[in-house]
This record gives structure tokens, C-alpha cells and sequence, in this order.
């Protein structure tokens, strides 16, 4: 049997969340909550004598994410119309980029399964979004308002090979697409859409097969269900000795399936041409290194600094910095863990035990554990974002250091950490209103083993006759006595130790 490999290629389409349209003033509003058409004018409903300018914010948000994308920038790129109907395009054609795109040839390196691999970007160009169609019971309802939104297009090249593949790149641009503050990163509202190519070649092959293009994919779950399926579509047709046609699919997302539109449209389809009322766009060089000097630390750059500098696992190093507000908050967290600062922080309750112990450093990857098991659990229990917790940066760190330091235990920790999620606090004082610190003191834990000692000379005896595996049952019995609020490592050093003397008093 031949065997088949993948070969995909994706066109991103991203909202670029400036305040304004595109082409006119009307704000950028929310689509699935504003009054429809509540932000639409004569120019984003394209009436006859209305005349567009462009968004001079949406070519600085497009040029960093082409930046980003390490493409070369175009001195000047042209804007075209591309013609087509449709309801929710009142114009008749969309103004698009197609001969000269705003910025090509750009490339992305993503974290697949064998280290880094690298996409190249085809292009990356400017548009604007169309309208909205609600369909109804025998009619449609159309809401312009999302109508003439800035729209960025990222082409790559067929570089993926495979679902997984496809998944991690398109979570990577939408990590680098919220970075760069250009785009909120919810799908649910629509935000970012993706449209697949793809196509099979018989593995070893360097030609590329025929492909189908799938549209409709608006979340990263239809997006990789629309490839599988399609791929396996393909695979099928080509064992059986048939052809793949090259034609536009829709995915079906109730059904599962693909479902063929078209056969694929030719760029002459849409009778491209240069848009009359558009200037080319010029873009100065001074303007490009503004912008690239202005580019914040990008995910990629953040991970490896996470490990390098933090001493992270890979894992935890991309868990934690895929989303801004997560990388951020941690560096926060961080910030705070200076020995001083926390050694204050835990203030006069028991200066012997806590203050002491809870100045050593926290490690960062427990801290790391916290923040994405214990934290993210709460959070994502409650759909929360990171940003709206009641449990503030500097109290998880302090609460990562009594757990460390063995002031309370881990049990205890999530306790503390379920009441600040719910009312928020300092770490202490929960400990201190709930009395949750460990008796992690020796002068405080040798008492205990002396009483319990004294309330069981049997055992006693017994253990002295040679039965050893009391040791555990005296464990357990010291930890109720201590509610079990001490620190089992030392109750053990302290058990063997005393059990040790009153073997040697015997002999
Ligand atoms: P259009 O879809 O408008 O015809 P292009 O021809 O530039 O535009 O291709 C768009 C996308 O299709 C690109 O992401 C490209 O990588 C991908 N692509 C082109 N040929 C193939 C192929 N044989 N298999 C998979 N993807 C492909
Ligand atoms: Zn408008
Ligand atoms: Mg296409």
C-alpha cells in the first residue's frame, strides 16, 4: 500500500482590534454583543460617492505582526477590489490586497515534537472583514457592523504536515497576535478564522498534490477535526487510484464533515483591480524600525529566557508564557520572592518557626506548579481569566513559600488557596484564622512524642522487644495528637530519636 503524507497550508484571518474601521470612523465594536448595525456608515455599507481612508492604526498593528513574522516590508503596496456579491458585502467587492501585499516571505518558528521547525509566511496583507447573516426560519438577518473591521490575512506556505502540526501553529500566531496587542485571541467572538489547504503526496514526493481549500473554520477544534477529515477524504480517493479535485469545501460543523461549495475559484473570478480611491500605500522606513523597535518580547523569546533564567521545564516555560496576562502575572510572583520580602511578609505570628523558615527561596517551578495545576484549576472551574483573580501575584508566591518552608502543608496550601480564590487575603492570615501551621518545630514536636510515649508503654515494650514496625504506628498516632498539623518529617526524626534513647537506657 502507497503511503500518503499531509500537506497543508493555512490562510489566517485575524481581526486587527483597532479603535476604527478600515475605511471610515465607525468604532470597531464587539459583534456578538453591540445592537446590530448599531457601527455601520454610508462608507463601510459601501453607498455610491462615499470615499474610504485608510486606518493609519491598522497599518501599524499589521506592520508589527508582520515584523514579528520576520517578513520584508513593502515601500509600497497596493489595495484592490476584489469582486464578488454577496449580502454581506453591500459593496460588491472587498477591498483587499492581492498583486502587491503590504509584507512577504517572512518565515515562524514554532515548538513541534522534534524542537523548533520553521513555517515560512507566504504573505501577509490588509482587508476588511464583511458583514453578518443570521439565518432564520425562511430569511436572513445581516448586522454590518462587523462590516469594513480590519482584517489582517496570513498566508503561509504548504509547510505543515500534519494536524498536530497545524494545531501548534495556529496557537503560536495566536499567542503572538495577542502579544503584540492587535488581537484579543477570543475565538468564540470570531476574532481569528482559519481557512485550510490541503492536499496529499505520495510520501517521499517533493511535488505538490491537489488541494482543497476548506473554509469555515472558526475554532482550533473544527480546524483540526476539517483537516483530519479531509486528509483521511483524500487518502481514500487517492488509494482507491482516483483523483482529488481541486475545489472549495465547506466545513460542516454539526455534521463533521466536508461538504464540496465550488469547484475552486480562479483569482480572475473576482476580476481583481487596483482600488480607484485608494493612494498606494507608502510606508517609510523610519516608520518600520519605529515599530520594530517598539516590539515587546515575543512568546518564543519568553520561553527560552523562562528556562534559561528560571531553570523551567519546557513544559511549564510554554504553559506559562502562551498568554501575556499568565507570563506576566508569574514574573510578578517572581518579583515578589526576594528572602526579605517574604520573611516580612509572614510577619510576628511565630517568629521561631515561620519567619525562619519561610525566607528561604521559593523554586520557581514549584511556584510554576501552582500557578498552572492549583491556580489554572480554580480559574478554569470558575471561567475565569487570570487578570480577574482574587488571589493576587505576591500572595500565591508567599503561599508557595510557607508551603516550602513547611509551615503548612500541601493539603493546607490548597485549602488557603480555595479561600483567597473565593475572598481574596493575605496567605497568613488565613493560615493564622484557621491555625493550619505545621508544629514543624522540634521543641514543639518532642513534647508530643514524649506524651504519646508515655500513654502507650505497651507499644513500648513491644518495640523494644524487637517489633520495629511499630515506628509507623506511633507515626500515626503523634500526627493525631498534633492534628494533623506536624511536619511528618520531623516527627519522624524526633520519634527515632527518642525510641533510640529509650532503647539505650534498657540495655
Ligand atoms: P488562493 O487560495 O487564493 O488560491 P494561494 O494559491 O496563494 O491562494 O494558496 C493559498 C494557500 O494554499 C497557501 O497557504 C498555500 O501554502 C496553500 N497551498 C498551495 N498549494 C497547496 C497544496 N498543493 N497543498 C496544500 N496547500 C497548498
Ligand atoms: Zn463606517
Ligand atoms: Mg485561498
Amino acid at each position: 500500500m502507497t503511503e500518503f503524507e499531509p500537506v497543508i497550508g493555512l490562510e489566517v484571518h485575524a481581526e486587527l482590534q483597532t479603535r476604527s474601521k478600515m475605511f471610515c470612523g465607525c468604532a470597531v465594536v464587539d459583534s456578538t454583543s453591540a445592537e446590530p448595525n448599531s457601527s455601520a456608515c454610508e462608507i463601510c455599507t459601501g453607498m455610491p460617492g462615499t470615499l474610504p481612508v485608510i486606518n493609519r492604526r491598522a497599518v501599524e498593528y499589521a506592520l508589527r505582526v508582520a515584523l514579528a513574522l520576520n517578513c520584508s516590508v513593502a515601500e509600497s503596496s497596493l489595495f484592490a477590489r476584489k469582486n464578488y456579491f454577496y449580502p454581506d458585502l453591500p459593496k460588491g467587492f472587498q477591498i483587499s490586497q492581492y498583486e502587491l501585499p503590504l509584507a512577504s516571505d517572512g518565515w515562524f518558528d514554532i515548538e513541534a515534537d522534534q524542537g523548533e521547525q520553521r513555517v515560512r509566511i507566504r504573505r501577509v496583507h490588509l482587508e476588511e472583514d464583511t458583514g453578518k447573516l443570521f439565518h432564520r426560519e425562511g430569511y436572513s438577518l445581516v448586522d454590518y457592523n462587523r462590516s469594513g473591521v480590519p482584517l489582517l490575512e496570513i498566508v503561509s506556505e504548504p509547510d505543515l504536515r500534519s494536524v498536530e502540526q497545524t494545531r501548534r501553529y495556529t496557537l503560536a500566531l495566536r499567542s503572538l497576535l495577542r502579544y503584540l496587542g492587535v488581537n484579543s485571541g477570543d475565538m468564540q467572538k470570531g476574532v481569528i478564522r482559519f481557512e485550510a489547504n490541503v492536499s496529499l503526496r505520495r510520501t517521499g514526493s517533493t511535488e505538490l498534490g491537489t488541494r482543497t481549500e476548506i473554509k469555515n473554520l472558526n475554532s482550533f477544534r473544527a480546524l483540526s477535526r476539517a483537516v483530519a477529515y479531509e486528509t483521511e477524504r483524500q487518502r481514500v480517493v487517492l488509494s482507491r487510484g482516483g483523483q482529488v479535485r481541486q475545489a472549495t469545501v465547506g466545513w460542516d460543523e454539526n455534521r463533521e464533515i466536508t461538504l464540496a461549495q465550488r469547484s475552486k475559484e480562479e483569482a480572475h473570478d473576482y476580476r481583481y483591480f487596483p482600488e480607484p480611491d485608494l493612494p498606494p500605500l507608502q510606508i517609510e522606513r523610519a516608520w518600520i524600525d519605529r515599530v520594530r523597535s517598539e516590539l515587546p518580547e515575543l512568546p518564543a523569546a519568553k520561553r527560552r529566557r523562562f528556562i534559561a533564567e528560571y531553570g523551567l521545564s519546557e513544559y511549564s516555560a510554554g504553559v506559562l508564557t502562551e498568554e501575556p496576562e499568565v507570563a506576566e502575572y508569574f514574573e510578578n510572583a517572581m518579583s515578589t520572592l526576594s528572602p526579605g520580602a517574604l520573611s516580612a511578609a509572614v510577619g510576628p505570628a511565630d517568629p521561631k518557626t515561620l519567619i525562619e523558615r519561610t525566607s528561604q527561596a521559593v523554586s520557581p517551578q514549584r511556584l510554576a506548579n501552582w500557578l498552572t495545576v492549583d491556580l489554572f484549576g480554580l480559574l478554569n472551574q470558575a471561567g475565569l481569566a487570570i487578570e480577574k483573580s482574587r488571589v493576587r501575584p505576591d500572595s500565591l508566591a508567599q503561599l508557595v513559600g510557607l508551603v516550602e518552608a513547611g509551615t503548612i502543608n500541601a493539603a493546607s496550601g490548597k485549602l488557603v488557596l480555595e479561600q483567597l480564590f473565593r475572598e481574596g487575603g493575605s496567605p497568613q492570615a488565613i493560615v493564622r484564622a484557621k491555625g493550619l501551621a505545621q508544629l514543624g518545630d522540634q521543641s514543639q514536636i518532642r513534647p508530643l512524642v514524649d506524651r504519646v510515649l508515655a500513654e502507650h508503654p505497651d507499644q513500648v515494650s513491644a518495640y523494644l522487644a524487637g517489633k520495629h514496625t511499630l515506628t509507623e504506628w506511633f507515626l500515626g498516632q503523634i500526627m493525631r495528637a498534633a492534628g494533623g498539623r506536624a511536619d511528618p518529617a520531623v516527627v519522624r526524626t524526633e520519634l527515632e530519636a527518642a525510641l533510640q534513647e529509650k532503647s539505650r537506657s534498657t540495655q
